[in-house]
């Protein structure tokens, strides 16, 4: 499996609808977690970034928020940003519009954000299109920790953050039980190390 840790800016400006980071000078990370609620694994991120004081934004599936309302609650209650991942993590290349749609707003109605993340990164310009015009900030990234990728370490997912994140960046994490083995060395690494650095952790904006 290939896949790129870090986007390039001129790949980024193509698709200038899309956020890919937050323009700023500031020593500023935005960590971001995606396809919880889960149990376990999101109270240990939750744990983890209270531990540094960080905050940060989840980009939750529908289905997982119905099924552990409490945590997804949590997550707002102490501090941090949600976003729509939509109802069951629909791969927009393999979806219609009109049922990407519908998955879409139905996860709206547990998760209030106009934050939206397309699962896989995936979407096609008519369904980038219509979700635009429903006012939703499509949320990409500049840097992939892999913590998805099996074949690798926690360590190595570590590593790409720590030498792909600047100022702004917007970095992916999962909070989902495959990528914890990785995430639970990894997220720890980064707080580490960037706080460090004098950088501190933000929940993205609305
Ligand atoms: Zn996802």
């Amino acid at each position: 499996m290939w896949y790129p840790n870090t986007i390039p800016r001129v790949l980024q400006r193509l698709y200038p609808q899309l956020l890919w980071s937050i323009a700023t000078q500031e020593k500023v990370l935005y960590l971001t977690f995606d396809d919880g609620p889960t149990p376990d694994v999101t109270k240990w991120v939750l744990d983890s970034l209270d531990q540094w004081n960080a905050k940060g934004t989840f980009f939750c599936i529908g289905d997982n928020v119905h099924s552990y309302k409490c945590i997804y609650d949590e997550i707002l209650n102490r501090g941090h940003q949600t976003g729509n991942h939509t109802q069951l993590h629909l791969n927009g290349w393999k979806t219609d519009t009109n049922t990407y749609i519908e998955g879409v707003l139905l996860c709206a109605e547990v998760i209030k954000s106009t934050l939206f993340r397309p699962p896989y990164g995936r979407m096609t310009r008519r369904q980038r299109k219509a979700l635009l015009e429903l006012d939703y900030k499509i949320v990409m990234w500049d840097v992939l920790s892999g913590d998805f990728d099996e074949s690798i370490t926690g360590e190595k997912c570590a590593q790409s953050v720590i030498k792909y994140a600047r100022s702004g960046s917007i970095v992916v994490f999962h909070d989902s039980v495959k990528a914890f083995p990785r995430l639970q060395v990894a997220l720890p690494i980064v707080l580490e190390h960037f706080t460090a650095l004098g950088y501190r952790f933000e929940a993205l904006p609305l």
